[in-house]
């Protein structure tokens, strides 16, 4: 597409970047066939075709309008049109700009700006998300069903490998935000699959949320002093030079670090560092591929069962990790129900089920209603927002695949055993 940008965006850092991505875009619409709120809403505008032409006549002088930031707002970022555009569209990266331009332009409604203030206040601190949860957990038939939906069921974390500092190999694990508090059994559960195959897991105590909360939130600003300060968290691991792999165990979270160089590439303290963090960042389903036969060796007798797999799309469409967690399982054996409509999103996107809840809902029954077709006897994942907003609609259980893996190696056996039977 032509494009004439005003001359005071064009002198801003994000001109560039935008110009290359609104030329790239040939207004073919095949996004449009795989977008997920195109498909609930049928609005040409509600779609990644009509998103960039609202966002493209802003950049070119027309006053943004609060319309145009609802139709950006009900767009998940969940990048799906970026995987089927045939012309290599970065939509994301257009959709981030045109957000922060129309932020600067459209005040929202004071209702709106409590409710992300309170989502970002709560959500990035973990100490205090950890006790209103605790809180959640008591009070959980008296809150609303939006929020009721969210607050999982406790499961035992069992013990951490003891000996991470002395395995020949060891690997820094991002702890993140929300995840240490809503189900602590992922993380114990990947120290224990690593230690099983000689890769100790080390923690930076002030490494925290990934940042993708406040820049999903409009907060660009907070979200990099969330990215700086996990650099400097983990610098100094890397620099000592026995560390070379983050391993995250959150989609979303991974496809976050991922983007850091991007992100902080015109910070002259930090894009160098945050370029070595972007390119030592693993997501764990991508890390264990090259171990699964080692893996499948320890799998205890019985331990696979049918399941159906929910990749997230920051996995598929974030990370371009498509097939990966698929392939991983059944090199482990696993036996998996066939699953319609894989690549659409369940509706979670972060915060979105909070501030969305009715097409986050309609997401999340069309989703469940694919993945139970082929009665699985559990649902694994990749990703704590979409296993905790799955769970909120279905009895079957849903896990991420490493807690599933766990188990089925034996590693748990320190902690108490979780049936498959316990779901919500
Ligand atoms: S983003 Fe890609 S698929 Fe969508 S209209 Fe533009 S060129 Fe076509
Ligand atoms: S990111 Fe997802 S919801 Fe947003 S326009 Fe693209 S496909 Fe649609």
């Amino acid at each position: 597409m032509e494009t004439r940008l005003t001359a005071s965006f064009r002198a801003s850092p994000q001109a560039a970047v935008a110009e290359s991505i609104l030329r790239a875009c040939v207004h073919c619409g095949f996004c449009n066939a795989t977008c997920p709120t195109y498909q609930l809403l049928g609005d040409e505008l509600d779609g990644p075709r009509g998103r960039i032409y609202q966002i493209k006549q802003v950049l070119e002088g027309q006053p943004a309008t609060r319309t145009v930031q609802q139709h950006l707002d009900r767009c998940l970022t969940c990048r799906n049109c970026e995987t089927t555009c045939p012309s290599g569209v970065h939509y994301g990266h257009l959709v981030e700009i045109g957000r922060e331009v129309v932020e600067q332009q459209v005040r929202r409604p004071w209702s709106e700006r409590m409710l992300h203030a309170l989502l970002r206040g709560v959500l990035t601190r973990r100490d205090l998300f950890g006790t209103l949860l605790k809180v959640g957990r008591v009070l959980r038939p008296l809150l609303p069903r939006s929020l009721r939906d969210k607050v999982t069921p406790a499961r035992a974390e069992g013990r951490w490998p003891r000996n991470a500092a002395t395995s020949a190999r060891q690997v820094l694990l991002l702890r993140g935000c929300v995840q240490p508090s809503m189900l602590p059994s992922i993380d114990a559960a990947t120290a224990r699959v690593l230690d099983a195959i000689g890769i100790g897991v080390l923690t930076a105590g002030s490494a925290g949320c990934c940042g993708a909360i406040r820049h999903h939130l409009n907060d660009p600003r907070g979200a990099l002093e969330n990215m700086r300060a996990n650099i400097d968290a983990w610098w100094p691991y890397l620099e000592s030079g026995g560390i070379d792999t983050i391993v995250v165990n959150a989609s979303g979270c991974t496809a976050m670090a991922k983007e850091y160089g991007h992100l902080l590439r015109d910070d002259p303290a930090y894009a160098s560092k945050a370029r070595r963090i972007s390119d030592c960042t693993r997501d764990i389903t991508e890390f264990l591929l090259p171990h699964a036969e080692t893996l499948r060796s320890r799998l205890v007798a019985g331990s696979t069962a049918k399941v159906a797999v929910q990749t997230p799309c920051t996995l598929q469409h974030g990370q371009r990790l498509s097939g990966v967690m698929e392939r991983l399982l059944e090199q482990l054996g696993v036996t998996s129900a066939p699953v319609a409509e894989p690549h659409l999103c369940c509706g979670s996107a972060g915060s979105y089920s909070l501030l969305h809840p009715q097409l986050s809902r309609q997401l999340r029954d069309r989703k469940l209603e694919n993945l139970q077709r082929g009665e699985p006897r559990m649902i694994l994942s990749d990703n704590i927002g979409c296993i905790a907003h799955l769970a909120g609609g279905t009895t079957l259980p849903v896990w991420h695949w490493i807690e599933w893996l766990d188990q089925a190696i034996g590693a748990t056996a320190a902690a108490p055993a979780t049936s498959y039977a316990q779901g919500r």
